[in-house]
């Protein structure tokens, strides 16, 4: 499950695990939340999950 996450809404700094960067407060970014594992919620970098998208499905 992803969730976006408004800008407004940021108000921490979170561990983006696609770049291993951060992303800053008030930035907008995406909540992803496995089906199987609702604990490992993880804050992505919009471009960031995209890519890993495309890097899973291949191409
Ligand atoms: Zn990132």
């Amino acid at each position: 499950m992803v969730t976006p996450v408004q800008p407004y809404a940021a108000r921490k700094r979170y561990a983006c695990p696609g770049c291993n960067g951060f992303i800053e407060p008030g930035e907008g970014h995406l909540v992803v939340v496995p089906d199987d594992y609702p604990d490992l919620r993880r804050h992505w970098h919009r471009a960031c999950w995209f890519l890993e998208q495309r890097r899973r499905h291949g191409r």
